[in-house]
């Protein structure tokens, strides 16, 4: 069922239920006043009959049928009748002559119990009212069709269904019209959301200026949209520098072969061809390598393989591992503040990945400083492990500290050595995968250290 459709039943059924409430109370108050209302009139009549028989030596029954008759009483067809100790009907008065009451001895009888009781006949209400005196102990009945009271109930009736039903057209009328307004802006949302594509992801939604639900939600959808363009403006460059880092290679090494194939050429030169393919060839490799293993880790985490790794052991493997990819590369270890529990160095993730990540930061210190040193630096706290690797290079340009995790990025002054500029990119990935962080502050000239945090395991 369409929303605009339930916002206005249920707009409906709300007021439905408060009219009725409203209509039924009024009603209800109204019918027990009027009923009220009469017994009072018809009790007070009732006494005033009973007081005046109690005194038949000073009225007689022709006088009281007189003063019956013409009482201001606005009282309909009204009928009055006496009944003595034995049940004998000592005095009657009615409007229209005909018109007598047939009362059973038990109303008599119940009247004499209880004093004054309340009773329906024919149509009219009645009181049946006991008054007793030392000389006399009579029941006297007063009874009147109460037009004027039920005239009054009946047009306050119609006055209620009238409210009640033109209140509940006005609700559904007003309802339709309510939920139409209130969905308005989510029909312009979807609009703008439908009118940006792939082409044109700069396009925003309209927020509107009330401060409402509506402008949180265009809002939300407006930065949701900013992430997804982000994203797809750091996709598409990517994919531009894959592409150049991947053909520049492949251009080498198709024009080499071309110059080489011209003419014949000596054994000799053949091989300073093949050399050069064979370094170009090598150079791909290493960045299909690297593309890969940044694919991975830009992935879904719940595809990575995650264990329990003790990161002493990995920074322990690297000093072999940097002497092995250049001799020249020296690695430091400082373990000063060594946790006792060996738990605060273990961490949940994987270790090769783990291990890429600090290699790439460790290849740059050694590569990126004359002396080739790299000092790391382990501690342990009860929540984290900071890892920190320095050296004394050349430092990197506070300018552009903000951009060498960006993929392919490389600073100008180092672009003579060789590289991707994936290295920190993919560690930056790696550690973010791992809930941890990388920091970098760097003095030109006295040199660099990069600080990583990751999240201990929780057992
Ligand atoms: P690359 O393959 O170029 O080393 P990285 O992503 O690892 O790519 O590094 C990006 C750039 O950051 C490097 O080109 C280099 O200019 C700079 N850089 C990284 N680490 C250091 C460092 N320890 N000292 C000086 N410059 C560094």
């Amino acid at each position: 069922m369409p929303v605009k459709l339930r916002i206005t039943l249920l707009f409906c059924l709300i007021s439905f239920v408060i009219l009725a409430m409203v209509c039924a109370t009024v009603y209800y108050f109204s019918y027990t006043q009027r009923s009220h209302n009469i017994r009072t009139r018809l009790t007070n009549r009732a006494i005033t009959l009973a007081r005046l028989l109690g005194q038949s030596q000073l009225f007689d029954q022709q006088l009281i049928r007189k003063i019956d008759s013409s009482t201001s009483l606005t009282l309909k067809d009204k009928t009055f009748q006496a009944y003595d100790y034995l049940n004998n009907q000592i005095y009657s008065y009615s409007d229209a002559p005909a018109d007598t009451l047939t009362i059973d001895t038990s109303v008599l009888d119940d009247a004499r119990v209880k004093g004054t009781i309340f009773f329906k006949t024919d149509n009219k209400e009645a009181v049946a009212y006991h008054y007793a005196n030392p000389n006399t102990r009579i029941v006297v009945i007063t009874a009147a069709y109460d037009a004027e009271g039920k005239a009054q109930i009946r047009v306050l009736r119609n006055i209620l269904w009238f409210s009640f039903l033109a209140g509940i057209m006005i609700a559904c009328v007003g309802g339709y019209f309510f939920s139409d307004r209130l969905l308005q802006p989510i029909k312009k949302i979807a609009d703008d959301i439908n009118e940006i594509s792939a082409h044109n992801l700069a396009r925003r939604i309209g927020t509107g200026t009330a401060k409402d639900e509506w402008f949180y939600l265009a809002e939300t959808l407006n930065r949701l949209m900013n992430r997804l363009q982000d994203s797809f403006e750091t996709q598409r460059r990517f994919v531009s520098n894959a592409s150049h880092e991947l053909s520049t290679p492949l251009t080498a090494i198709s024009s080499q072969l071309e110059v080489s194939l011209q003419k014949n050429r000596d054994a000799q030169q053949y091989r300073g061809v093949m050399e050069s393919v064979y370094q170009d060839v090598r150079h791909l490799s290493k960045l299909t390598q690297t593309l890969l293993e940044f694919a991975q880790a830009s992935g879904d985490p719940g595809g990575i393989n995650l264990l329990p790794v003790r990161m002493d052991e990995i920074l322990m493997s690297l000093p072999a591992e940097m002497k092995k990819s250049n001799p020249e590369y020296l690695v430091n270890l400082s373990f000063d503040d060594m946790p006792a529990e060996e738990e605060k160095l273990i961490v949940f993730g994987n270790a090769e990945l783990l291990f890429t990540a600090i290699k790439n930061i460790v290849t740059n210190a050694c590569k990126y400083s004359d002396d080739h040193k790299a000092t790391i630096k382990l501690k342990a706290e009860a929540d984290v492990i900071t890892i920190a690797i320095s050296d004394k290079g050349k430092g990197i340009p506070q300018g552009e500290l903000k951009y060498i995790f960006q993929p392919f990025y490389r600073v100008n002054s180092t672009s003579h050595q060789s590289g991707f500029g994936l290295g920190l990119s993919l560690a930056n990935r790696i550690i973010k995968l791992h809930k941890g962080n990388i920091t970098v502050s760097s003095v030109i000239g006295s040199g660099s250290e990069f600080v990583i945090t990751v999240p201990t395991a929780k057992f």
